[in-house]
């Protein structure tokens, strides 16, 4: 059986700890490795190589960073096949979609080349009398990452590249439920020249959780993953007075009006409600008809979602994977039983669904909900499978109001052939990211990525200038430096200019 060990000061370790955890190959229901679980001791060490580290790497120059940012974008660009398949083997989605989240973290590494330009500071000239004032950015230090299964190469790709370029060293907890991707990438940053210690992975669950909200050399922590954790951590972190920002949850709705091109739109809603079968955090998982678009849309989308292709992510042929675990299936199958109990009708029905030489394989079919109602659980709840729900109502104002009574706050959409409704719709609803004809609107790398409301606790959203204000903190000199003598007396007033 194949152990998938931490990577600590450079190297692959397997720790000092017996606990270990099953990862399973999605498409088969198999066991396919087992990944060690940290210990105190162990998250100890990696924090420890990388205090060491950061003392020298905080002081490397900019241009010294640059060169491996720009080498380790080379690196993760020529592995990206490879990456994708080992991401679709462990996670079990697509390989396609898996590329793709490869070329989205990427991008967040060709965002953190451009560092100097975006660590520059402000500068005001002869703010007195012969006194300069100017402002710069520094590195915390020690910043950890903790990250959620569903992207494991792109979601921490959030972080470290943009971390490291300013300064940092970075400790990575990946889930244990797709561990690999995260010691691959390891690799490459050694390869760019990355020193070691600089980025360290330690693999484990809540015991390598707590120990790194809790410990006093890490400065901050960056967490993306469910909400009740993502809350649980910025408070604990909180109060062990680091920097957080913990990403969470989310239940993403998709306005649609009467007037958009139904056709365009439900193929654009199909492909973001079952894409990754679900588990996506800007997943579309509530369509909300306004008016009478949803006849003519509620029998676009069963078409469209009775021919997405169910299979394992690593044929080309399949559209959709499975789901991470027979749990998390279990529980999306529940989900579906709770809407059909209090009312909904099940239009596409995804349960029971196996697949032709797969039937261990943890699959759940495209589920289509109609006449889903704000009070159901499987609206109430965030699902993270393939299922999507339509709720109907009368009005965009009434769209508005359901969208902004959603605890959740991450990603919406309006489909729409009219301008003054979008704006209406842009500008009303309480939720961080917005497409308007987008259903999946993922800000670029050189924008900040966040949620509002229950989708984000802290108040930094990740990469993007955001990201680089996160893992910095400002001073501001003001300095004299006067062309003549300078004074010897001092006014004890204070200073006005
Ligand atoms: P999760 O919350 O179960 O796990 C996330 C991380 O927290 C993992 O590293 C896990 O080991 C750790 N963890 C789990 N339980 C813990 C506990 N009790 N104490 C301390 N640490 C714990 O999330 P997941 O199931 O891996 O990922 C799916 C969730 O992530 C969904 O809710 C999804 O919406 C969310 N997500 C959000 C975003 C976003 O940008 N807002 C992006 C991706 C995923």
């Amino acid at each position: 059986m194949r152990t998938v060990p931490h990577w600590i000061d450079g190297a692959e370790t397997p720790g000092g700890g017996a606990r270990r955890s099953t990862v399973f190959d999605p498409a088969t229901g198999e066991q396919q490795a087992e990944v060690v679980l940290a210990e105190q001791a162990d998250v100890d060490r990696a924090v420890a190589s990388a205090v060491t580290a950061g003392l020298s790497w905080a002081q490397s120059s900019l241009s010294a960073r640059t060169r491996v940012l720009f080498r380790f974008r080379e690196l993760v660009d020529a592995a990206a096949d490879e990456l994708a398949e080992l991401v679709s083997s462990e996670h079990g989605k697509v390989v396609s979609d898996a590329r793709g989240e490869v070329q989205r973290g990427l991008e967040v590494v060709e965002f953190a080349c451009g560092i100097p330009q975006l660590l520059k500071g402000d500068y005001s000239d002869q703010v007195s009398a012969d006194v300069d004032s100017f402002s710069f950015r520094q590195p915390l230090g020690v910043v950890a990452g903790i990250t959620p299964f569903n992207f494991p190469v792109m979601v921490p790709m959030w972080m470290h590249p943009v971390a490291i370029a300013c300064g940092n060293v970075f400790v990575l907890k990946p889930s244990e439920r797709d561990p690999s991707a995260a010691l691959a990438v390891a690799r490459l940053w050694q390869q760019a020249g990355l020193p070691d210690g600089v980025f360290s992975v330690v693999q484990g669950d809540k015991v390598a959780v707590d120990t790194l909200l809790d410990h006093p050399d890490v400065a901050a922590v960056s967490f993306v993953g469910s909400t009740p954790i993502a809350r649980y951590v910025h408070q604990r972190a909180g109060a062990a007075g680091k920097r957080v920002q913990a990403l969470g949850g989310a239940k993403n709705h998709a306005v649609v009006l009467p007037d958009a091109d139904m056709a365009h739109t439900a193929a654009q809603l199909t492909a973001a409600a079952y894409g990754s079968a679900g588990q996506r955090c800007m997943a579309v998982s509530a369509t909300v008809a306004v008016g009478d678009a949803a006849d003519a849309l509620v029998q676009a989308l069963a078409a469209q979602a009775d021919a997405v292709v169910l299979g394992p992510g690593r044929d080309a042929g399949s559209d959709m994977g499975p789901v991470i675990t027979a749990a998390a299936r279990d529980r999306v199958v529940a989900m579906v039983d709770s809407g059909e109990r209090e009312g909904a009708q099940v239009v596409v029905d995804g349960r029971g669904r196996s697949v032709a030489g797969h039937e261990g394989g943890f699959f759940v079919g495209p589920t289509l909900l109609d006449g889903v109602t704000p009070d159901m659980e499987v609206y109430r709840e965030e699902v993270f499978g393939p299922v999507h729900v339509v709720l109907r109502v009368d009005t965009l104002d009434e769209a508005i109001a359901l969208v902004n009574a959603n605890p959740y706050g991450n990603g919406t959409a309006v489909f729409t052939a009219d301008g003054e409704s979008a704006r209406r719709f842009q500008r009303g609803v309480t939720v961080g990211m917005i497409g308007v004809n987008v259903p999946i609107p993922v800000p670029m790398a050189y924008y900040s990525f966040g949620g509002w409301k229950d989708s984000l606790f802290g108040d930094r959203h990740v990469h993007g200038p955001e990201g680089v204000s996160f893992y910095t903190r400002g001073k501001v000199v003001t300095a004299r430096w006067p062309h003549v003598a300078r004074p010897v007396t001092a006014s004890m007033q204070f200073p006005t200019s």
